[in-house]
């Protein structure tokens, strides 16, 4: 048996950013030496934010959904064996997943807006989150915040992106990149079809020092990718965005491939 099958649940776990202590130190420890986990973790991050993309879409993807459904479903095979001090129970991490996946789904929402959304959409996020008093005021707030909530995440919402007139849909990317949390969201649309035995790359390229990889990914049908939460090294200071195409096995150093899109940070 593969070693790794018996981190399936692990890996769903920590792609939501929901795995802990010991085990999260294992699996990072496995993660290290396995290529397959590795890749296993990157399609994990994919489909969780194309299913929240796909909440308000047309589409919805029925193999990342299944997917993370077979993760919670599988029980965990290792934790009875090998843990003692704190054993949860299926249902215990199925909660979380579910929780957690919850919580990403929101901001994912939010975080597809444009720019101009974002700021406003995450505070808002924060007062629904956040409102615990009963203050006459904060009831209003509250009010105010799930309207535009309810407008922003509605399934029958139309979405259009303005582009100046005349120009052909063009490859487009958006990075949103908090550096003292080592957290990353980029949403990606228009890309061109990849050709055989290739994949996107996203790269962080500090202010100093070697560029760091930051998520292998795939576009959808219709041009579109997401890259949610990619393993960065701590506090990196990030001065430009730039997504290559790789062969398919991606590259670790330094890209080997031609820019596709890049962006400096404003
Ligand atoms: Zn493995």
């Amino acid at each position: 048996m593969a070693a790794h099958e018996q981190f399936a649940d692990d890996l769903a776990l920590l792609a939501l950013g929901s795995l802990q202590g010991d085990e999260r130190a294992t699996l990072e420890k496995h993660l290290q030496d396995c290529a397959g986990c590795r890749l296993e973790l990157d399609q994990l991050r994919g489909d969780m934010a194309l299913m929240a993309l796909s909440t308000a879409g047309p589409r919805p993807p029925a193999r990342s959904r299944q997917r993370l459904m077979d993760a919670i479903a599988h029980e965990p095979q290792h934790a009875e064996k090998s843990r003692t001090a704190v054993t949860r129970p299926s249902w215990w991490r199925a909660a979380t997943l579910f929780v957690t996946a919850a919580g990403a789904l929101v901001i994912l929402l939010l975080v597809r807006q444009d720019t101009i959304l974002i700021h406003q959409a995450q505070s808002l996020a924060q007062q629904v989150i956040g409102l615990q008093s009963d203050s006459l005021a904060q009831q209003a707030e509250l009010v105010d915040a799930r309207a535009i909530l309810s407008t922003l995440t509605s399934p029958d919402a139309q979405r259009v992106t303005l582009v100046a007139a005349k120009t052909p849909p063009r490859p487009q990317g958006k990075a949103i990149y908090l550096r003292n949390r080592s957290s990353l969201i980029f949403l990606a649309s228009n890309l061109p079809p990849l050709p055989a035995e290739k994949i996107y790359e996203l790269w962080l390229i500090p202010e100093s020092g070697p560029p760091v990889a930051a998520g292998l990914f795939k576009p959808d049908a219709h041009g579109s990718a997401t890259v949610v939460n990619p393993p960065l090294p701590a506090g990196v200071g990030a001065k430009t965005f730039v997504v290559t195409l790789e062969p398919e096995s991606g590259s670790h150093e330094a890209p080997r491939g031609s820019a596709v899109i890049s962006g400096q940070g404003e």
